[in-house]
């Protein structure tokens, strides 16, 4: 009965793989979506109202509510 001893150590290991993936892909998800998130929320982009140019909203000129791509684009308007 040596085969039958193998085949229940093999399917416990393939359980417990298994398991350890879950686990350790739930680790992996958890620690990631609040960084994507995070780095979503930096990264959020602004039209330039000049020139139509999509830039990074932390990179912008802003001027009285309205976005520029830059100061001379600003003081254009
Ligand atoms: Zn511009």
């Amino acid at each position: 009965m040596l085969i039958f001893r193998l085949i229940i150590a093999i399917a416990v290991i393939l359980a417990l793989f298994y398991v350890y993936r879950r686990i350790h892909s739930k680790f992996i998800a958890g620690r990631q979506y609040p960084t994507e998130t995070k780095t979503i929320k930096t990264r959020e982009m602004v039209r330039c109202e000049q020139c139509g140019l999509h830039i990074v909203k932390t990179e912008a000129v802003e001027r009285a509510g309205h976005f520029y791509c830059c100061p001379q684009h600003a003081d254009k308007r």
